[in-house]
This record gives structure tokens, C-alpha cells and sequence, in this order.
């Protein structure tokens, strides 16, 4: 007889019925403290629960206990030698993972400041006594972050302990937005117990890394993400930044600005490696309507980016799928115009990714977009670039690494 596998427990959560005194959490709702209670539960029996951040859905264990952050790494298929990100819910837990006789620099005291609680992820060195090396994956340092989102800060602070959280996909897909896409991926699977719905993710991308360590004091963004470089820009030059902070420090963006030692580069962790990531299960397709695509863009540097007009796209995308196909871009432009036109909409189904001059909602729709077109069967997903400033940065980050191929089209 075949052994049942373990049905995935759904509570809901209202982010909006907890507040925070002295980052302790207070609830108007009861069904919203007792899902808190059931998950911290499951969390100190050390097993995995995935909650809604800010950023995207996590898929959380105890920081601190090598056993139970295992479990995060068999759940998703993740490599073993890609770290976590370890998540606390107020300051004061900072401390107990760092080594006692580290201060943060004034930059790092900065960012602090105006991104925590927030999509802003620290690299700091870590205490080898008590944060676990699985965590680290070995290396000397430990990325942390205060998330802001009101269960998720609620959940840590119950626990009373860091939770380890990367996003709550099987490793390689798209990260969830919505609790749906949590359930669709990992439910019924035997691999998650228990899953907190507490609405969509407001930034829907994953939080900016950031290595402030180096000897010349610079702040290396290592993965762009929630928090933009031009607002740690502002935050550290900006008429707020403290004065001892003349000059401020220089913000480099990894692989525009600067690039590791090639053994870095080439770890298939490192956030700008050739590995495929963010892909959904049908292939997508990025389309550089603007700019001139990277030297190394298409099909992992296998040769120059094709160049083909409007309808000359549309008729070899058409001839080539038998099914329908998947287009995402923003609202003012033509190729949305052209998928929904007239006849058009039998073959494409179209998504949405708000007004160019919004790049936030670009970047909170992306995985959004590609789930749903692909929950949807289409065969094959085309994603128009976005300008790469603000969130947009973010936005290309990833879907550079989720499209397999891309292809130039000129819209004149
Ligand atoms: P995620 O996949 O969202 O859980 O984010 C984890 C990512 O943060 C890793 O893939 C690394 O790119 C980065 N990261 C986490 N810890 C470290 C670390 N100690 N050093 C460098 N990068 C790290
Ligand atoms: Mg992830």
C-alpha cells in the first residue's frame, strides 16, 4: 500500500491585524496570531514553513540549527554551496551572529537606518560558534536582512531566533509571489508542512545584496533587488547621510561596476553566474527593443544577439508555436498593442507590466507574469526589456538569467 504523502496545511494571515511595540507583535485577530503560533511551532520542531516577506514567499527554518536549515536546501533542490540569507526581526538579534568584537562601519550603520526593515540584504562577517557553515555555505561572512513585512516579522520575533529563508521554489523556477504559487510548486509534495497565505508580495522580487566589507570601503551590490542603487546612493550621499561619511562611500553594481576574482565569478552561487535561474517550465525569450543587448546575451554567449522588425517577429513567432504564446511588457508598447489587436489575442495572451514610468510594478510583476503565463500553457513567454534604472535594474537581473534566448526588434 502506497504511504500518504503529508498534505500541506494552509493558514491564512491578515499582515494588516499586527503592529509592532518595541518589535514585539501585537494582533487584532485572532486567526492571524494563532496561524503566527502553529507556524513557530513547526518551526522549533525544525521543520520548514513558508510566509509571505515583502520581497517574495521564503521558505523559513531555524537559522541556527544546521539540522533544520537542511531541510530548506532538500525541500527546494537547492545546491549545497549556495548560501542563505538569514533573517532577524529587530536589531538586537543582529548581534548574536556576528563575532562580539565587530562594530558595523557608519555606511552599514547608515543603511541600517533608512532600508531595515526592508529589501536590503547585509553581508557581515560571521560568528563561526554559532551560525551554522550549511548557512554560510563555508564562507566567512553571513548575509542578513529585517524584512518588513508584518508576519514575517512577527513569525521571527515569536520564534525568538534568526530564520533562514530563501524563496519557497523548487530551485531554478520562478520565486512566488502569491501563497498559490507556493502551493502549485511545493504542496502535496511531502516537503511542506505548513504555508502561511498572507496576500501578494508588495516588491515581488528579492531583496539587493550588499557586501559593504572590503578594505577601500565601497558597497559592492552584489544582486540588485528591492531597495534601488539610486536610493542607497541618495541614502549615503544625501543630505540625511551623516557627516562623518565625507566622501561617501562609492556603490558598485557587481558586473557593471565591478567583477569578482574569477573564481567567484565562475561558482555557480555567485548572483552573476551563467546557471539558469527564474525560469519557468516553458522557455522565455527576452526582447531588447531599446537598447544594444550585452556582448554575451544570447544563449549563454553563443553568438550575436538577431535582429528582426515588428511584424517580421510577429509572423516567425506565430509560424514557429502551434499553441498560444506569452507576451509581457509594459503598457505603452507596441508589441502589446500588436498581440492584442485585432484577431491577435486567439494566438497571444498578454501580461501586463504597468506604465514605464513605474518600474516598481515592472519588477513586482515579473515573476508574477511568468508563473501565471505559464500556469496558463502557453508555449513559449516573450519578456520586452524595461529600461535598467530604479527597480528596472533589478528586473533585467533576472530576466536575463530566465530567458534563453533573446532576440532585437526594431520597431521603427
Ligand atoms: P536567495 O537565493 O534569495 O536565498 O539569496 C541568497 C543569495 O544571497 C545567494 O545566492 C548569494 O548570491 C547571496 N549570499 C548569501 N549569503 C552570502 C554570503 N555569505 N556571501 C555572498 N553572497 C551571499
Ligand atoms: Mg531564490
Amino acid at each position: 500500500m502506497a504511504t500518504a504523502i503529508p498534505r500541506t496545511l494552509v493558514l491564512k494571515c491578515d499582515p494588516e491585524s499586527i503592529t509592532f511595540s518595541q518589535d514585539e507583535p501585537i494582533y487584532s485577530d485572532s486567526e492571524t496570531e494563532n496561524a503566527i503560533k502553529t507556524a513557530v511551532q513547526h518551526l522549533t520542531e525544525r521543520h520548514v514553513v513558508a510566509f509571505p516577506t515583502e520581497t517574495v514567499y521564503g521558505l523559513g527554518a531555524l537559522a541556527l540549527d544546521a539540522t533544520a536549515a537542511t531541510k530548506i536546501f532538500s525541500a527546494k533542490g537547492r545546491p549545497s554551496d549556495n548560501p542563505l540569507i538569514v533573517h532577524i526581526s529587530s536589531p538586537s538579534m543582529l548581534s548574536s551572529l556576528l563575532p562580539p568584537s565587530y562594530t558595523p562601519s557608519l555606511a552599514y550603520k547608515t543603511l541600517m537606518h533608512r532600508f531595515w526593515p526592508g529589501p536590503l540584504t547585509l553581508l557581515f562577517p560571521a560568528n563561526p560558534s554559532c551560525v551554522p557553515s550549511i548557512i554560510t555555505a563555508g564562507h566567512p561572512t553571513v548575509a542578513v536582512r529585517l524584512p518588513a513585512h508584518p508576519v514575517a516579522r512577527a513569525l521571527i520575533a515569536t520564534t525568538g531566533i534568526p530564520l533562514a529563508a530563501p524563496s519557497a521554489n523548487t530551485s531554478g523556477k520562478p520565486s512566488p509571489t502569491r501563497a498559490a504559487h507556493v502551493l502549485r510548486d511545493l504542496g502535496g509534495t511531502g516537503r511542506l508542512p505548513l504555508l502561511l497565505d498572507g496576500g501578494v508580495c508588495a516588491v515581488g522580487l528579492e531583496s539587493t545584496v550588499v557586501d559593504g566589507l572590503g578594505a577601500d570601503g565601497a558597497l559592492r551590490v552584489l544582486r540588485p533587488g528591492g531597495v534601488t542603487v539610486e536610493a542607497l546612493v541618495a541614502a549615503l550621499g544625501g543630505s540625511d547621510a551623516p557627516d562623518g561619511m565625507q566622501p561617501p562611500p562609492r556603490v558598485l553594481v557587481h558586473r557593471r561596476d565591478f567583477v569578482l576574482n574569477s573564481r567567484e565569478e565562475n561558482a555557480p552561487t555567485t548572483p552573476g553566474m551563467k546557471y539558469r535561474h527564474y525560469a519557468p517550465g516553458v522557455p522565455v525569450t527576452l526582447l531588447y527593443t531599446a537598447s544594444a543587448p550585452p556582448d554575451d546575451d544570447d544563449d549563454a554567449g553563443r553568438g550575436a544577439v538577431r535582429c528582426v522588425g515588428l511584424d517580421a517577429f510577429f509572423r516567425e513567432a506565430e509560424s514557429g508555436a502551434s499553441g498560444r504564446l506569452g507576451l509581457m511588457a509594459q503598457d505603452d508598447s507596441p508589441l502589446l498593442a500588436r498581440a492584442r489587436s485585432e484577431g491577435a489575442p486567439a494566438r497571444w495572451l498578454t501580461f501586463s507590466l504597468g506604465e514605464s514610468t513605474e518600474p516598481a510594478r515592472a519588477a513586482q510583476r515579473l515573476f508574477e507574469g511568468l508563473l501565471s503565463l505559464e500556469e496558463q500553457g502557453v508555449e513559449r513567454i516573450y519578456v520586452q526589456e524595461v529600461a535598467e534604472e530604479q527597480e528596472g535594474l533589478a528586473f533585467m537581473n533576472r530576466i536575463r538569467k530566465a530567458a534563453a534566448t533573446s532576440l532585437r526588434i526594431a520597431l521603427m
